[in-house]
């Protein structure tokens, strides 16, 4: 049933989907999000009174659910495992009532030590970042040398505990477009859905340029050229990723084009940052402070008037404007905003 209290923004679109990042730090610096030659020793991540708390997190995604008609809660980071006792939030969270759902983005490294009491805290499902499964390439693009099978052993964790898996694998010209082929035979094969995303212009440190973007066409092509693919319908309205099933089977891959074939005009997210800022788009260079509203002494009311007012303004529509100029303004790291 359609709840009453469906926000839309300037253009129509309802908010449905959260994206809460519990942290900026992460294990990984994957070259494409966290180059280690600027995300260093000497970065300054947030500070711990610069987070919000779980208890300003639950009551901010309360506030969502309750009035902006939020249903869905995806946690994300940097690496959201690198938070401590996150299942307590994951917990919180579940017990709120209209979440339908609540899903996490990880790079799976920490999976074993936690999925069991993630799944018994109310988590549903994972996406499982993983780009190759040559330890050389994964190592270089990890930036940390990590091998596939520390991924690996985070995603049979998350099966075993009975997580719904899906995998996500960032294309880039050049680093790994080699590697779709064997990607895809191996997920297939194993019947899990394994998700391409195209490499993105998210934030100013990753050096993007449109001719490393492999794009969805391409990719497509290749698949198709080993194993005959379909297209088939979207899950629900919105839904970022177009999904394809090979012929004769029920496995699915999805891609996931934001560069070459957007899709604004479906897109009900909005992003929370671990320092508290709400941000209507992957791509915003602003966002709206959240930490020192809730810190003052504003009630949950005073609160949901001032998300729906952000909402009902927003006119974010990056990915379909995408031109020279739009890329050079100044965007928040991925690290931050949480993908
Ligand atoms: N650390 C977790 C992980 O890697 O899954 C969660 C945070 S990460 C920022 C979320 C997702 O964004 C990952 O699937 C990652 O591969 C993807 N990502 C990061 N930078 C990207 C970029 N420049 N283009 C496309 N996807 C990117
Ligand atoms: Fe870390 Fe995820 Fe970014 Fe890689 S993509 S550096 S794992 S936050
Ligand atoms: Fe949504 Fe912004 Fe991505 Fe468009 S560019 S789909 S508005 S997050």
């Amino acid at each position: 049933m359609e709840r009453t209290n469906t926000t839309y923004d300037y253009f129509n679109r309802p908010l449905r989907d959260l994206r809460i990042s519990v942290t900026d730090k992460c294990n990984f610096r994957c070259t494409y999000c966290m180059p280690a030659e600027i995300f260093g020793p000497n970065y300054p991540f947030l500070k711990r009174d610069e987070l919000l708390t779980y208890e300003e997190i639950v009551r901010l995604t309360n506030i969502f659910v309750q009035s902006l008609g939020v249903q869905k809660i995806r946690i994300t980071g940097g690496e959201p495992l690198m938070r401590k006792d996150l299942t307590e939030l994951i917990s919180k969270i579940n017990q709120i009532d209209g979440v339908k759902d609540i899903a996490m983005t990880t790079n799976g490294s920490l999976l074993p030590l936690h999925a069991k009491l993630l799944k018994d805290a109310g988590l549903k499902r994972v996406s499982i970042s993983l780009d190759s499964l040559n330890d050389e390439v994964f190592g270089k693009i990890n930036g940390r040398g990590v091998t596939v099978k520390t991924v690996m052993k985070g995603i049979d964790a998350a099966a075993e505990a009975g997580l719904e898996v899906k995998i996500n694998m960032v294309v880039k010209r050049g680093m790994n477009d080699q590697e779709i082929i064997p990607m895809a035979k191996y997920f297939r094969e194993k019947g899990y859905i394994l998700r391409f995303i195209e490499f993105m212009d998210v934030g100013n440190t990753n050096k993007w340029n449109l001719k490393d973007v492999y794009p969805k066409k391409q990719i497509l092509q290749d698949i198709q050229q080993e194993m005959p693919i379909e297209e088939i319908d979207p899950n629900y309205p919105g839904e970022v990723a177009t999904r394809y099933r090979y012929v004769g089977t029920k496995t699915e891959i999805g891609v996931i084009s934001s560069v070459t074939d957007a899709f604004c005009s479906t897109c009900n997210r909005a992003r929370l940052s671990a320092s508290g800022t709400i941000y209507t788009c992957l791509f915003a260079s602003k966002g709206y402070d959240l930490r020192n509203l809730i810190r003052s002494k504003q009630s949950d009311l005073e609160v949901a008037e001032h998300l729906q007012k952000i909402w009902h303004g927003r006119k974010d529509q990056y990915s379909d404007e995408r031109s020279d100029s739009t890329m050079t303004r100044n965007k928040i790291e991925m690290s931050h905003i949480g993908g």
